[in-house]
């Protein structure tokens, strides 16, 4: 691979922290990424504000990571033009969501780094992702641990992260599938979820209102299919076409 398509991948890869509260872990994941060639930080709903001082002197020779980090209020702006989305988590979820290892996560963060932006999500330091972050994931790898202690430091995870993305970019795998389909964005999943939940509510079909457990699973399914771009408009106009339907009966 070309030094150039190499750094391209490296930009559109980018690492979101939620919530995170120690200065000092923002700094220490801006030098792992650093070490690893990788250069794009976000914050969402941050308690740390940059520029900090503290995470200035952890970041070390990283500053420039947290001198152009994104800063957002909300998980969706961050996430919005991803097309691939993977959360990280320390502990098995009470959902019960697609998982990836290390290696496999990172995989497919290099390789789907080549067709637009692909995100990896940290949770904060003590709770980690709340469980609307971990739905807007495709899939969730969490790094094996001892049984008796699986919670790494934040910016230990992104280390190992980064280090697995860096060795899938320089040992890609000899039979590397050939094309990687044309995924919808976050944003256009999240408008066709609304829409699909209108239709439902629409058609009085029997939930609950609001209807949160039958759209988690939804949401799941739809995240298994990892729909392309066209297979999501042919959805949205079957949704489209039950509302006209709809709308002539009554
Ligand atoms: N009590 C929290 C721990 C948060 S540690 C929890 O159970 O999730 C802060 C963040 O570091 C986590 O949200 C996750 O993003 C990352 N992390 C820590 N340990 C990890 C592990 N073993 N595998 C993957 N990510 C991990």
């Amino acid at each position: 691979m070309k030094e150039s398509d190499s750094e391209s991948k490296q930009e559109q890869i980018r690492f979101v922290l939620m919530r995170p509260t120690h200065p000092g872990n923002v700094g220490g994941v801006a030098r792992a990424m650093k070490t690893m060639g990788l250069k794009r930080l976000a914050l969402v709903d941050s308690l740390v504000s940059l520029p900090n001082e503290e995470a200035t002197r952890r970041a070390v020779g990283a500053e420039d990571i947290l001198s152009t980090a994104d800063v957002h209020r909300d998980l969706d702006q961050a996430i919005n033009d991803c097309r691939l989305i993977i959360g990280t988590t320390a502990r098995k979820r009470s959902i019960d969501w697609p998982q990836l290892s290390p290696p496999q996560a990172a995989q497919k963060l290099w390789q789907e780094s080549g067709h637009g932006a692909v995100a990896l999500l940290f949770g904060q330091e003590r709770s980690g992702l709340a469980n609307p972050e971990v739905e807007r994931c495709h899939y969730l790898v969490r790094i094996p641990t001892h049984p008796d202690y699986s919670s790494l430091n934040l910016a230990s995870a992104a280390q190992i992260m980064a280090y697995e993305v860096f060795l899938a970019g320089h040992a890609p795998p000899a039979s590397e599938p050939q094309g990687v389909p044309n995924y919808a964005d976050q944003e256009s999943m999240y408008r066709f979820y609304t829409h699909l939940e209108e239709v439902l509510l629409e058609l009085d079909f029997p939930i609950a209102r609001p209807p949160v457990v039958l759209m988690r699973k939804l949401i799941r399914l739809f995240n298994k299919a990892r729909l392309s771009d066209e297979e999501l408009q042919i959805l949205r106009g079957i949704l489209t076409a039950v509302q006209q339907h709809v709308a002539k009966k009554s």
